[in-house]
């Protein structure tokens, strides 16, 4: 570019110029920020957040303690212990994940055939520690009494999941 035309340009502030009309072109759009917390967006039926370990109606414990979501779990994340109990039904006596190994690529919950562990669309459970990450099985049930209703609806609606 000419020495002239880098001086005209700058004289008359065209790239200021040009600037501002790009500005005062978005300034009267349809705002797309979201002023999250107050300020949502809907989330999806598959949404893959926190995990969750699921009752039946009675409070019977749904993990037949299978494993089979521990098998498949890429990330090696879940680690279950189980017992026999006196009516011949086995169910877990430790089931743990560490989120911080957790990818939430949702395959423990694919490959559950009852299921008992799902993951809910909770996704603000930040924390200051690695160890406040490992869910215990007493947490994980804890997560599931407390968002049961959103789970079983959202299952409801995504149905070919299993199909
Ligand atoms: S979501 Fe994926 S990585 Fe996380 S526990 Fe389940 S199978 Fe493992
Ligand atoms: S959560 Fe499901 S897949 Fe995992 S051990 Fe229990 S029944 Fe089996």
């Amino acid at each position: 570019m000419s020495l002239i035309k880098r001086a005209l340009k700058t004289w008359l502030l065209l790239e200021l110029l040009r600037g501002m009309a790009l500005t005062g072109k978005y300034l009267f759009k349809k705002k797309i920020t979201v002023e999250y917390p107050e300020e949502r967006t809907p989330l999806s039926p598959r949404f893959r957040g926190l995990h969750a370990l699921r009752r039946y109606e009675n409070g019977e414990e749904r993990c037949i303690a299978c494993k089979l979501c521990e098998v498949v779990c890429p990330a090696l994340a879940i680690l279950i212990e189980s017992e026999e109990r006196d009516d011949g039904t086995r169910r877990t006596t430790r089931y743990d994940i560490d989120m911080s190994k957790c990818i939430f690529c949702g395959f423990c919950q694919e490959a559950c055939p009852v299921d008992a562990i799902v993951e809910t669309q909770e996704f603000e459970y930040a924390t200051e520690t690695r160890a406040n990450l490992y869910y215990t099985k007493d947490m994980l049930l804890d997560v599931g009494k407390r968002y049961e209703s959103q789970i079983a609806a959202n299952i409801a609606v995504d149905v070919p999941r299993k199909g």
